[in-house]
């Protein structure tokens, strides 16, 4: 016997109002479904309450630092500038707080409601609120997003702090710890080194930004030391305790590193512990997150589970396609796939770090014929600033078909760089369209389309070559 919407109380229930799941509730609502979300925090999620959005504001606040020493090379005098951290912790805050208020407006119009507290499956089709109801769900929606990973086996792990509460520190921290080496642990040392801190961050291998393409990682870890960023490669915290002037962080090497603030910033973990999931047969990845398929349909067929939850790429973007792509789906008569292939990035240290496509290390893996085009060089606005600065820019092309698998950038504007090359390296272009785009001069990135010099050649018997493929859950 089928099941009709009168036996359930609402349609759909998302559990989680992040970047995912305010997606999904928004459009199935508009698709004429009865829709209700759970948010147990604030709604917005991580991106705009304590991710994306905060720290691209912190990014900018950092980013004054250079400016205000470059102007004098452009002519500028200035007085000795002073920063007010509480001054920006509060305009930050008023800035979430209107998004947040944004967000739930848009999913109270779309005619979603919202449930302000915590909620659990309690079964295929059920959801248990904190309040002690229970809502019959036809289809449930997980989007609780990822939690910092707690390094609780380390002692004294309670006095570190993680990026949920960076953002709202009561003091500025004069000396920073940075516990990880991925993009939030580099993008924090390289606000808080401009912002004035002196920053340590200890890197358990031996560079930074495991995944990236090495000459960003060589170029980055490079510019970021000549920022004042002190790397202890190779190396983990053992132990932390109160000094007698702050924190005490003891090395795996037994050094002693004296701190305000530790950061760890050592990754992030799906929100499934307690959601009622394994309980109600939904299966469970080795992380913890939920496993689904390309429809983002789980193991139970009345659970999905979109974004950071599901551990696929947990970019913002990616949560709001895939929340999307799920309500078209299923609610509204259409079949939509979400490509998780070839998604451009940007790390927001200063200099930023924009990304499409293969690396150079992953498209050799993967081809049996890799060209490579690169460019190092210093930007014009270094030359009047007299700023030690590196651009570097890098084209990884099949060697083959001449098809441009992946595009690299460090310096200035990186990030809006790979926003449009994203579309070209999509559409399949190749190196020749590349060379036959007439140059904007002066850019930096005019370089892009005038590098004519293949610096070099990787090549590989056919047979060990392999394609590309999303691994499994
Ligand atoms: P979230 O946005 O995390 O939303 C999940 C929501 O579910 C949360 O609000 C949570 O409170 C709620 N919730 C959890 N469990 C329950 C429950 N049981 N009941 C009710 N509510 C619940 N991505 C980018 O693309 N660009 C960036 O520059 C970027 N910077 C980042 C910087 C930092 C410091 C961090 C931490 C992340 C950053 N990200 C960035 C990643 C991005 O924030 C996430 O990929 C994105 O927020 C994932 O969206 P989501 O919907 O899966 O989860």
């Amino acid at each position: 016997m089928s099941q009709s919407s009168g036996d359930f109380d609402v349609d759909l229930f998302v559990i989680g109002a992040g970047s995912g799941g305010t997606r999904a509730a928004r459009i199935a609502a508009q698709h004429g479904a009865r829709v209700m979300v759970a948010e147990e925090f604030r709604v917005g999620g991580t991106c705009v309450i304590r991710g994306c959005v905060p720290k691209k504001l912190m990014v900018y606040a950092s980013r004054f630092a250079d400016a205000f020493e470059e102007a004098e090379g452009f002519g500028w005098h200035l007085e000795k500038p002073s920063f007010d951290w509480r001054k920006l912790v509060a305009a930050k805050e008023k800035e979430i707080t209107r998004l947040s208020g944004l967000y739930v407006q848009n999913i109270e119009k779309a005619g979603a409601s919202i449930y302000d507290g915590r909620a659990r499956v309690a079964g295929a089709q059920a959801i248990a609120l904190a309040d002690g109801r229970t809502i019959r769900a036809k289809t449930i929606l997980v989007a609780t997003g990822a939690h910092p990973r707690v390094l609780d086996h380390v002692p004294g792990h309670e006095l570190m702090i993680s990026s949920n509460e960076i953002f709202d520190l009561p003091v500025f921290p004069k000396r920073l710890l940075v516990i990880g080496a991925g993009y939030i642990g580099v993008e924090f040392a390289s606000v808080f080194t401009r912002l004035g801190s002196q920053v340590t961050v200890v890197v358990r291998s031996r560079n930074i930004l495991r995944g990236f393409d090495d000459d960003m990682r060589d170029g980055l870890r490079e510019a970021m030391t000549r920022a004042g960023v002190r790397f202890e490669f190779d190396n983990t915290v053992a132990k932390v305790e109160k000094g007698p002037d702050g924190l005490a962080a003891t090395l795996a090497d037994g050094r002693v590193i004296a701190c305000d603030v530790i950061l760890n910033a050592s990754g992030r973990v799906p929100n499934t512990e307690g959601l009622g999931l394994a309980e109600a047969g939904v299966r469970l990845g080795d992380n913890g997150e939920v496993c689904v398929d390309d429809a983002s349909q789980s193991s139970v067929p009345s659970i999905y589970a979109v974004g950071d939850v599901t551990d696929r790429v947990a970019l913002t973007p990616v949560a709001i396609r895939e929340g999307h792509a799920f309500a078209d789906t299923v609610f509204g008569g259409k079949h939509v796939r979400v490509d998780h292939a070839t998604i451009a990035t940007a790390v927001f240290t200063t200099p930023e770090i924009g990304t499409v496509g293969l690396t150079e290390q992953e498209a050799i893996r993967q081809y049996p014929l890799v060209d490579v085009y690169a460019a190092s060089f210093r930007p014009m606005k270094a030359t009047l600033s007299g700023r030690e600065e590196k651009t570097i820019m890098k084209i990884v092309v099949d060697g083959k078909s001449d098809r441009v698998l992946g595009v690299h950038i460090l310096g200035e504007d990186a990030g809006e760089l790979a926003q449009v090359l994203g579309i070209a390296v999509k559409m399949g272009a190749t190196k020749a369209d590349f060379d036959a785009t007439v140059a904007v001069h002066p850019t930096a990135a005019e370089e892009l389309v005038t590098m004519r010099m293949r610096q070099r050649r990787h090549e590989k018997p056919l047979e060990e070559a392999h394609s590309p493929g999303l691994a499994d859950c």
